[in-house]
């Protein structure tokens, strides 16, 4: 699903960066110009050690040039859940590396002066059903007293004008923690940091092939060049094909679509958004929308298309949506519709950790990847000194496939229809 995003269309700059040819070698080589890759890049030539990067298509074409650019606290399912699942002082160290990655984000942005109309204005998590606002208020009573996080309000239904100009919600939940931002022009910033830094790095330049030499040095093959380096680090996460088996077994790519309107008035994009929050909601099928920084709405939900028909369905479907929360648009153009692979593992978390191969990885973000993936490739460049925290409750020893892996699709199409059935009819 290769059209053109919002992103793109709005972004600071079109960087062309050359293809690799020929042979070069480095400390480390990082394959994947996403959030994840960049970040490693950026960190490692920070402590002056020489890294190229080999990107695919172009920087941030894979999901970080193409999400919704919520930089978001938490993970996939509440922390109450973590924290019976890990133990609690598990939970309070990924509550803890949450918060730090979007301190971290701000801090590069700071002090690389990256233009990406970064906002930390926080995240308002809307209730679809009333059942949810219950549930949240129990999450909220969790986070206070079990983690000691007080950064969060409820807002009752008849509260919601204060934050959302919509009646399709049942109330809602604000973390202030939480930001946004243009992912594209972030991960440009990113890309360019790190080439002030020393970085190399290669667009069109796909890794086909991984061998190493009687040196153990990695050596990354492309079409037309190869890299050899000490370490190597795979960033590629829901867009991994087959350059390693154990990586692509071990996400779920899983597509999610966006649309955005055309730039509207200034009090119609503030009245829909009051006070400029990354939104998202409880649906199983869940939309996410925000305010962008030149007054667009940006509406995103999943969608997976088959065939170009199907294409233009899963597109009109996503616009009713946004028309049922926001019916107030009707008429407004939309100008851009576009979509990418979120990247899921088999037990809901991001996974990072080292192979025995010695191959470094960070992958599996699902929705959260736009804050976490900035951390953990710091931490991939940590691991690479032997400085990374050895507890750190998101590292994995051995990577777990997924089940039926090649059935994934047929899995996931299932998955969604039953989740339509019960956002329809249960409570
Ligand atoms: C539509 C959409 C909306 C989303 N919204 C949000 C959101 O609002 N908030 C949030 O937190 N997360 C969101 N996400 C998820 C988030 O974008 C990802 O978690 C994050 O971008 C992952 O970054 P990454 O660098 O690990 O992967 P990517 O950005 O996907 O980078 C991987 C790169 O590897 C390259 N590659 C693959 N194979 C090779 C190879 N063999 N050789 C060279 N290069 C290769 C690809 O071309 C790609 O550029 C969204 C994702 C999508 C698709």
């Amino acid at each position: 699903m290769d059209l053109l995003s919002m992103w793109e269309g709005t972004a600071n700059k079109n960087v062309n960066r050359v293809q690799i040819e020929g042979e070069q070698s480095c400390d480390v080589v990082i394959i994947g110009g996403g959030f994840t890759g960049l970040s490693t890049a950026y960190h490692l030539e920070e402590k002056s050690c020489s890294t190229i990067v080999l990107e695919k298509g172009k920087v941030g074409s894979g999901a970080s040039g193409r999400n919704g650019g919520e930089v978001l606290t938490g993970y996939l399912g509440s922390m109450e859940y973590w924290a019976k699942k890990k133990g609690l002082q598990a939970a309070k160290q990924m509550w803890q590396l949450s918060l730090d990655s979007i301190d971290l984000i701000e801090d590069i942005i700071t002090k690389n002066s990256i233009s990406c109309d970064f906002e930390r204005n926080g995240e308002f998590v809307a209730a679809y059903k009333p059942s949810h606002l219950e549930a949240m208020k129990k999450d909220q009573e969790f986070m206070a007293n079990k983690l000691n996080y007080h950064e969060m309000d409820i807002i009752e239904k008849n509260e919601m004008k204060r934050e959302l100009e919509t009646t399709f919600y049942s109330g809602g939940c604000i973390d202030y923690n939480s930001a946004h931002f243009h992912p594209l022009n972030y991960t440009l910033g990113l890309a360019e940091a790190a080439e002030k830094l020393g970085a190399k790095i290669y667009e069109r330049s796909e890794a086909v092939h991984i061998k190493r030499n009687s040196k153990n040095n990695f050596i990354v093959h492309t079409e037309k060049g190869k890299v050899i380096a000490d370490k190597l680090v795979i960033a590629t996460n829901a867009y991994s094909g087959d350059l390693n088996k154990k990586i692509k077994k071990a996400v779920v790519p899983v597509e999610s679509i966006m649309i955005a309107t055309e730039p509207l008035s200034e009090p119609t994009v503030k009245n829909l958004i009051k006070n400029n929050r990354a939104v998202s909601d409880t649906k199983n099928l869940l939309y996410y929308f925000r305010r962008t920084g030149d007054n667009r709405l940006a509406f995103g939900g999943s969608g997976r298309a088959s065939s170009k028909r199907d294409q233009n369905q899963i597109y009109e479907n996503l616009l009713d949506g946004m028309l049922c929360v926001f019916p107030q648009l009707k008429g407004a153009r939309i100008e851009y519709r576009w979509g990418g692979k979120v990247g899921f593992t088999k037990n809901m978390l991001p996974y990072v950790g080292k192979m025995k191969e010695g191959i470094h990885f960070a992958f599996g973000y699902g929705g959260h990847g736009a804050a976490m993936s900035s951390l953990l490739g710091k931490t991939m460049a940590e691991d690479i000194f032997e400085e990374g925290n050895p507890n750190n409750p998101l590292r994995v020893k051995n990577l777990k496939s997924i089940p039926f892996h090649n059935q994934h699709a047929k899995a996931v199409g299932f998955m969604k229809f039953y989740k339509q059935f019960q956002d329809r009819f249960l409570n």
